[in-house]
């Protein structure tokens, strides 16, 4: 038995959900977790609902990385940029040249927000916030600012929105697409969700690309394609995520929008495996907690000798809104069928409904947010189990 330890890079939710599920399953093996950040643990989700609880960066860290390490029984081994996977020796190279091998790796590397290429003298000042030190660096920057431009109107440019106004800071969201949330909600919802967001003080622009950012006076203006602008203390970018894939792909290991794993996580090369932001299962990169925890779970039985694939149920995600309460439950991409939306004042109601009138997604707004246990349960997960 090779006394190589199972490493493990990344120390995001992903990486350490692996650590902590192989360390309820394995205590003896050498395992190791590599990071480029800090190495301690925190919840990335509450980065975009931080401003209404006063949260600072040091007071979302729930545990640094020593005591990571400490009651995983793993070296955690922060500020460590692993730079090369060798595949065939097994063995990854670290920044400064340091060579550790490994028995099993796997790659928890996360994703890169999306930068707009956007011309002007403040295209460099613009933030986006995907981890802790981004949201320390936003945070500081929010110092004096009255108002706010997001470019993006999906799931965390929507949450930062609704959490600038705790802060009295206003928000204007600007999109390309003609509402918030547009790729997981039907018109209607999207509608009845601006409203919402609307009401409780966030501006929205519409069919809106920004092309620019100057500095201009204390604050900045964004310029739009259609010749319109705006001014705004601060801007933030909220425009998605691109899985890091260069590491994997320079050693030769397959890629597709994230690192290309089946259903044991496995990727194309022996020993590696993959999951968290960066990985796509049979074609799916889902970037939200509960497929990570799904993914953690399966493979951290698999790397104990239980080949296991991974289940997807329905995973709901709940959008951190409470201006307007949201939970989606998007279909499968490519399935076929259609919306159908009831909504009332307080409650809106979102089915995809396929040809055989089988549930295959759903939206829940506001009161109807209420049902979320009792549509799970109806909705078909990712794959027959
Ligand atoms: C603001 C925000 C709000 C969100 N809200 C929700 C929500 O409400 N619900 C939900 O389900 N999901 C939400 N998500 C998504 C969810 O947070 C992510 O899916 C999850 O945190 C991803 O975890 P990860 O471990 O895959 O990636 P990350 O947390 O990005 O971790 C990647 C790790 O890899 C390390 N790394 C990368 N490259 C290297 C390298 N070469 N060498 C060494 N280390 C490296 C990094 O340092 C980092 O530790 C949100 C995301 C954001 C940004």
């Amino acid at each position: 038995m090779s006394a190589a330890p199972l490493v493990v890079v990344g120390s995001g939710l992903a990486g350490y959900a692996v650590a902590r599920e192989f360390r309820k399953l394995d205590k003896e093996t050498p395992l190791v977790v590599l990071s480029r950040d800090h190495g301690g643990y925190y919840s990335k989700p509450m980065l975009s609902n931080a401003l209404a609880g006063q949260k600072t960066a040091a007071s979302l860290l729930m545990k640094p990385a020593e005591k990571m390490a400490a009651e995983l029984n793993a070296e955690v081994r922060a500020s460590v940029s692993v730079e090369h996977i060798d595949t065939a020796a097994g063995r990854l190279t670290l920044a400064g040249g340091e060579v550790l091998p490994y028995r099993d790796l796997v790659l928890a590397l996360g994703a890169d927000p999306i930068r707009v290429s956007l011309g002007g003298d403040a295209a460099d000042a613009v933030c986006s916030v995907n981890d802790l030190d981004d949201y320390a660096r936003f945070s500081q920057a929010l110092e004096g600012a009255k108002s706010v431009a997001i470019l993006g109107a999906g799931l965390i440019g929507c949450e930062f929105a609704n959490d600038l106004l705790h802060r009295g800071i206003a928000p204007t969201v600007l999109d390309l697409a003609d509402g918030p949330l547009s790729r997981l909600l039907p018109r209607e919802a999207s509608d009845w969700l601006r409203a919402r967001l609307e009401s409780a003080g966030v501006a929205f622009r519409f069919g809106a690309a920004a092309s620019r950012v100057d500095h201009h006076g204390d604050g900045l203006t964004v310029t739009l394609a259609d010749g319109n602008s705006l001014h705004a203390d601060r801007v933030l970018s909220a425009v998605g995520l691109q899985p890091r894939l260069a590491m994997a792909r320079a050693a030769g290991i397959a890629v597709g929008r994230g690192i290309s794993v089946d259903r044991l996580l496995a990727t194309s090369a022996a020993h590696v495996w993959a999951v968290g932001d960066c990985a796509e299962v049979l074609g799916l990169n889902l970037p939200y907690v509960m497929p990570l925890m799904q993914q953690s779970r399966a493979l951290a039985a698999t790397l104990c000798g239980q080949p296991t694939p991974v289940v997807y149920p329905a995973m709901p995600v709940m959008v951190k809104t409470p201006a307007c309460p949201t939970i989606v439950c998007p279909p499968q991409p490519g399935a076929t069928g259609g919306w159908e939306v009831e909504a009332t004042a307080d409650a809106c109601e979102a089915r995809f409904v396929g040809a055989d009138g089988a549930l295959l997604g759903f939206a829940l707004l506001g009161a109807a947010t209420a049902k979320k246990q009792a549509m799970a349960a109806l909705v078909p997960g990712a794959w027959p189990v």
